[in-house]
């Protein structure tokens, strides 16, 4: 199994693995509170849907 980084934008990593369901981890170093939707980051990427 690999497990993925998930970093912040300001490039601190926030954890390491895989889950499903959401969730929400505040960044240390910037305070920026990311999201994460099972392996899909949200709201930082285009929607290349459709
Ligand atoms: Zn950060």
């Amino acid at each position: 199994m690999v497990l993925n980084d998930q970093r912040c934008t300001c490039g601190k990593l926030l954890f390491k693995g895989n889950f499903s369901g959401q969730i929400e981890i505040k960044c240390l170093r910037c305070g920026q509170i990311k999201s994460f939707s099972g392996l899909e980051e949200i709201g930082s990427s285009v929607n290349e849907l459709s």
